[in-house]
């Protein structure tokens, strides 16, 4: 199945990700990751992606697609995928129809006032990238790899308010796209982790 997760940020698109790509026996594929990757390494992608990543916003199109077009084309991808993070814009929406348009878009709706909260709550695993709040018992070592939790550099109270408006701008309207494509799937992102976990299982068995 070719799935996307769509989602403010902090709406929960990462946690539910891991879980959505072990069930369904599908790639997880994180743009932010692969820019905290690139940038982490220093490749020529990650110094492109440097500045917006610092100030919340977005790379631009042609980066991205270019990324994602070249990951869709490996073999892991031959059964589907599960795009988290991509695409946040029309562009990228029209593009990725092209290359590979999506079975369903599952978007995990929340209330965008509740999510700075969320975000400057949020700690990560540097080596897998899981993810952690300090409300529910942030752990300094990952309990996955054993990797250090940290804090990301745009979980930060500044970069955290550019990244909400970003997403209103840019990505809101990928809603009202995908619910006219007729692949619109409603989660209610507000709900416990599991709780949503278990809508979207549910969701996808009615597919
Ligand atoms: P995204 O990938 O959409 O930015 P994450 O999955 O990283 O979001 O989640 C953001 C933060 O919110 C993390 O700290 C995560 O542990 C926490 N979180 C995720 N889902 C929920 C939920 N349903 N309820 C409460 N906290 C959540
Ligand atoms: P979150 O969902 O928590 O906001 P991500 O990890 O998905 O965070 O993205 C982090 C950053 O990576 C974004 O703020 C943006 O700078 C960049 N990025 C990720 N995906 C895209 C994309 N599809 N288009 C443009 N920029 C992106
Ligand atoms: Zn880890």
């Amino acid at each position: 199945m070719k799935l996307v997760l769509l989602g403010a940020p902090g709406a929960g698109k990462g946690t539910q990700a891991v879980r959505i790509a072990k069930n369904q026996g599908i790639p997880h594929i994180s743009t932010g990751d692969i820019f905290r990757k690139n940038l982490k390494e220093e490749t020529p992608v990650g110094l492109t992606a440097k500045a917006y990543l610092a100030k919340g916003q977005l790379v631009p199109d042609g980066v991205v697609v270019e990324i994602v077009r070249l990951r869709l084309l490996e073999d892991d991808c031959k059964n589907g995928f599960l795009l988290d993070g991509f695409p946040r814009t029309l562009a990228q929406a029209e593009a990725l129809k092209a290359i590979a348009a999506p079975d369903a878009v599952i978007n995990l709706d929340a209330d965008l006032d509740a999510l700075a909260k969320r975000l400057s709550g949020r700690r990560v695993c540097g080596g897998c990238g899981e993810s952690y709040h300090v409300d529910l018992g942030s752990p300094e070592v990952c309990t996955k790899c054993g990797g250090a939790v940290i804090q990301r550099e745009d979980d930060k109270a500044e970069t955290v308010a550019a990244r909400l408006l970003v997403y209103k701008a840019e990505t809101a309207p990928l809603i009202d796209f995908y619910r006219a494509e007729g692949l619109l799937v409603n989660i209610d992102g507000m709900q416990d982790i599991d709780a949503v976990s278990a809508a979207i299982r549910q969701a996808l068995r009615r597919l």
